[in-house]
């Protein structure tokens, strides 16, 4: 499902703050993705999420931003898609073995204790999980039968608000693969996605990795 459908269907709130939020996320540069991707997925989203905190709007578009630069990257890596669609040892859900777009659990909350804008940003994400799925469906891929509801006949529903456990997820099977392909080199970006995918959520800092970015443009120069 084309992403540009996804952020075209979201209602407008208010966008009076798009200016600022591409001002102030321009300081995080996106090194994945052109700049009119990036602009108009600030603009979409700005207005959609416009009456929430800045700190919350600005939150959830950058976690967007990420998620979409994980797309790209995982685009890159033929040996990740292919395995997955094609050759996964785990036949017929792979690792969608729960509910794993959740992105804090009750019991997350209880051991980790979550700042208020980290259950904030969660509640926001989740909302957006909601309407990116509906989307999804709106748009023809239909539901398929497993321990996730965002799994469908094609694949995940969900393009831009993965949880961070299904983002930075990569099984022994294809972990296996690309270090038989990139040798060494794809040390540091499994090292990466592994801490971040493990990473205990509490505070807005938590739910991206600068460090995956980075490997992931050693790995994949452009
Ligand atoms: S990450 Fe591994 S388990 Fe999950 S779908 Fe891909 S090949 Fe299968
Ligand atoms: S959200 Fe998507 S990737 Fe994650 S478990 Fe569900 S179907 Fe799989």
């Amino acid at each position: 499902m084309p992403i540009d459908t996804f952020l075209k269907s979201l209602p407008e709130d208010s966008t009076r703050h798009v200016q600022p939020d591409i001002e102030f996320l321009a300081v995080a540069p996106c090194p994945f993705l052109e700049d009119d991707q990036v602009g108009y997925q600030i603009e979409r989203l700005s207005g959609h999420l416009g009456t929430l905190p800045d700190t919350i709007r600005r939150a959830a578009i950058g976690y967007s931003l990420y998620v979409r630069q994980l797309d790209v990257i995982q685009e890159q890596e033929a040996t990740i898609r292919t395995l997955c669609a094609d050759q996964c040892d785990r036949p017929p859900v792979g690792c969608c073995t729960g509910e794993h777009h959740v992105l804090l659990s009750l019991a997350d909350i209880l051991i980790s204790q979550p700042t208020q804008d980290a259950l904030h940003l969660a509640h926001v994400l989740t909302g957006l999980q909601r309407r990116e799925h509906d989307n999804a469906l709106g748009q023809g891929m239909i539901p398929a039968p497993g321990p996730c509801h965002c799994l469908t006949e094609s694949g995940c529903s969900l393009r831009l608000f993965k949880s961070p456990r299904c983002l930075h997820y990569l099984c022994p099977q294809v972990q296996r693969a690309l270090i038989a392909v990139h040798g060494d080199s794809v040390v540091g970006f499994l090292e990466a996605m592994h801490e971040t995918c493990n990473t205990v959520i509490r505070g807005l800092d938590d739910f991206t990795s600068g460090q995956v970015i980075a490997a992931a443009e050693t790995l994949f120069p452009h």
